[in-house]
């Protein structure tokens, strides 16, 4: 039988740093033994002043010549001392009459730091100091992540403690490991070797972590992190599901080939390949978890609507939520103008609708009478109860936290057994995840991806764009509105400053409708009721309006497929998949459309480099997949994920572009394992993740 590791005391921490430790995750020995240093400082050695060069960080032992306290440029303690071969200044900005004891001359020191070449010769402004003859240590001197609160030097005694307590013994059996170096590496060596190296190692090989030991844990890392998603999967396995199969027979039989039938489209080769994999998900006994991604525009609320209407001939209902009131209206409206011919019951749940609506809408659901439940994170509430769940579909689920996405789950079923049936799970998403990610943090779940777009749409033009050009883009939109095209013009809105960015927004509506006599121009941001939004969005939508000025992008995930213009104003302050996102919004027509990112440097002199590798990418390629592999490389896994979306623990050594081959392997590995090892299996995964690995389960 497995024993976990012991687990660090139950009582409360007591000092700042021992918080501080359990706020890093650090409670258990090994959680202290697998934290590993950043990079390394060399204390084995004493270097000589004239060998230093200048930018060298060294240590030195030096005697004092002389100390004084100058007022000028400002008030510090210049030290100037000489170790026999040159000398050195120490300046000190802050200083204590300790530093005026340990510095009073004659003294002999040691002192660390950045030797500069200031204009008097060699300087270190404010090294670390100690009396000089203590012996040398024999590693080399470790720097570990740390807060606040936490000095290095604690840490670093914690970690080593933990280091000598852990249980340290093998959990990958030996035959796993391909041939390399790391193979004759344990995980006991490794750790030993990287918390303290002697001081003739491979210093490079150390940080860049290609040496055989960092290589053999970030393996490890990534061999955990597939078992626990592996683990996550057989646990929803055992979970019952309601089989989704039509009845075949009565008022709601056939309804998915129906609505075929009366849509005013074929589906693409990328919708009917997609939809068959849910039908296929649909009519097993376990839980689907499918995440449907596809590009902006690619169709995904047609193949929504075909699961559901799957799960209601089954006889079952099927919930929809959408992570604003808009979206979940345009759904609402979509879904009802399809489904209520085919004799479906669509109710509308939100947070902001009327108090005797919203109780109909929860007695339908209760009792059944409603097929089909759209809304917000209204539909997710505790009160919310439904007949016979069946399916949900969650839009834009990168949106939602796990733990809405945990509580929909809950929504179970008794079958006549008394068995709880988990509802089947639809996530969609415009985001599409890289390949690597898609491996690594989404091994859970299925994925199904629609490569395609509709036919008929035309290419997006991407200009980008200095605001000194403002008049010629106005011009434009006067030519546009002129043709009966329609404008979005979206501000962006950033918290801190909302008030800020509103007068900006209201001073280009104000601009642009003195621009455009003769039409609308409608103006919509955070500030406006739910009930102006919407007239706002209906005005758009039915064309009556021109132009949208727009500073809620969150809200634009709407369809107006006779907009063909986008500009947008401080693209440089999106990131790269909300102007993709946002992009999304034209060329939903036949007419040409363009985007136009509008950018400025503010009081700078050019835009930041990672800026402008944003609108480049926009401007370079329209693939949602290019888009978005091109922001994880801008971003990192850890922002482009959000760990609160992901749910995921962030990997904390591997990193999936220079460890792709380690992934494969931990991706061919784990199902062995598990198989045949569960018990090694299940060490591991608590050895690497411990509590965190419940977050996968999600
Ligand atoms: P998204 O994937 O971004 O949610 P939507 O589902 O909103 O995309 O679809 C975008 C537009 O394309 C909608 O107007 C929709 O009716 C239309 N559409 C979907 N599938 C097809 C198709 N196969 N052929 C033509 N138009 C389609
Ligand atoms: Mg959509």
């Amino acid at each position: 039988m497995s024993t976990p590791a012991p687990v660090a005391p139950a009582r409360p921490p007591q000092s700042p740093a021992l918080k501080a430790l359990h706020k890093l995750g650090l409670s258990r020995d090994i959680d202290l033994a697998l934290h590993l240093p950043l990079r390394y400082e060399d204390e084995t050695r004493i270097t000589a002043l004239s060998q230093a060069r200048e930018g060298d960080c060294v240590q030195v032992e030096a005697r004092v010549v002389r100390s004084e306290v100058s007022l000028r440029p400002r008030r510090q303690l210049k030290v100037q001392v000489d170790d026999g071969s040159d000398t050195c200044v120490l300046r000190f900005l802050n200083f204590y009459p300790s530093h005026q004891k340990a510095f009073s001359e004659g003294a002999w020191v040691r002192v660390r730091g950045e030797v500069r070449g200031g204009l008097l010769g060699r300087e270190m402004v404010h090294p670390s100091f100690q009396p000089a003859g203590a012996p040398l240590p024999q590693a080399l001197t470790p720097v570990y992540p740390t807060v606040a609160q936490l000095p290095q030097a604690y840490l670093r005694k914690a970690v080593l403690g933990g280091l000598s307590r852990a249980d340290l013994s093998e959990t990958v059996p030996p035959q796993a490991w391909p041939e390399g170096p790391q193979r004759h590496w344990s995980l006991r060596q490794s750790l030993e070797y990287l918390h303290q190296p002697r001081p003739e190692v491979d210093l490079a090989a150390l940080e860049d972590r290609s040496h055989p030991a960092w290589q053999r844990l970030k393996a490890e890392e990534l061999l955990a992190q597939q078992l626990s998603q592996l683990q996550a999967r057989q646990a929803r396995d055992a979970m019952r599901a309601p089989v989704l199969a039509s009845a075949g027979q009565g008022p709601m039989a056939g309804l998915h080939e129906r609505l075929l039938e009366h849509l005013p489209f074929a589906l693409t080769r990328a919708q009917q390949r997609v939809q068959a994999q849910i039908a296929a998900d649909l009519q097993r006994e376990q839980p689907m978890h499918r995440l449907l991604q596809g590009d902006v525009g690619s169709g995904k609320t047609v193949v929504a609507a075909l699961a559901a209407l799957r799960c209601i001939e089954a006889g079952w209902q099927c919930a929809l939520m959408a992570p604003t009131e808009i979206l979940a209206e345009q759904h609402f409206r979509k879904l009802v103008s399809w489904l209520e011919p085919l004799g479906v019951h669509t109710a509308w749940l939100t947070g902001s609708q009327r108090a005797s609506e919203r109780r109909a809408a929860l007695a339908s659901a209760e009792s059944g009478q409603a097929h089909l439940v759209v809304g917000t994170h209204a539909v997710i509430e505790d009160k919310v109860q439904f007949s016979k769940l069946g399916l949900v579909v969650i839009d834009e689920q990168h949106r939602f936290g796990v733990a809405q996405r945990l509580a929909l789950r809950r929504k179970t079923t008794r079958d006549e057994q008394g068995n709880e049936l988990e509802p089947h799970l639809l996530m969609m998403s415009a985001t599409p995840i890289p390949r690597t990610l898609a491996m690594s943090y989404y091994a859970d779940l299925d994925v199904s991806t629609i490569d395609e777009l509709p036919p008929g749409r035309s290419p997006i033009v991407t200009k980008v764009v200095h605001e000194a050009r403002r008049e010629e883009i106005v011009e434009r939109i006067a030519e546009q509105v002129g043709l009966g095209r329609q404008v979005y013009w979206v501000c962006p809105l950033i918290e801190e400053s909302e008030a800020v960015d509103l007068r900006n927004a209201t001073e280009t509506h104000a601009q642009l409708a003195a621009a455009l006599p003769g039409h609308k121009v409608g103006l919509l941001h955070s500030r406006l009721s739910v009930a102006e939004k919407k007239a706002v969005m209906a005005d758009f939508a039915g064309a009556q309006m021109a132009v949208l000025v727009s500073t809620t992008v969150i809200e634009v995930g709407v369809d107006v497929p006779n907009a063909s213009l986008m500009v947008i104003e401080h693209a440089e302050r999106f990131g790269l998949s909300q102007l993709h996102q946002l992009r999304g919004r034209v060329g939903r027509g036949a007419a040409a459309s363009a985007c136009v990112l509008m950018y400025s440097t503010g009081d700078a002199p050019r835009l930041s480099p990672a800026a402008r590798a944003r609108l480049q990418a926009m401007a370079q390629t329209q693939d949602g997949f290019e888009i978005a592999r091109r922001d994880l490389e801008i971003r990192g896994p850890g922002e482009f994920l959000g760990a609160r979306q992901s749910g995921a623990p962030l990997l904390r050594f591997a990193d999936l572009a220079t460890d792709a081959p380690w992934l494969e392997w931990a991706r061919t590995w784990a199902p062995t394992m598990l198989a045949h090892q569960p018990q090694l299996a299940s060490r591991h995964v608590q050895r690497w993740l411990g509590g965190k690995s419940d977050f996968v389960k999600a």
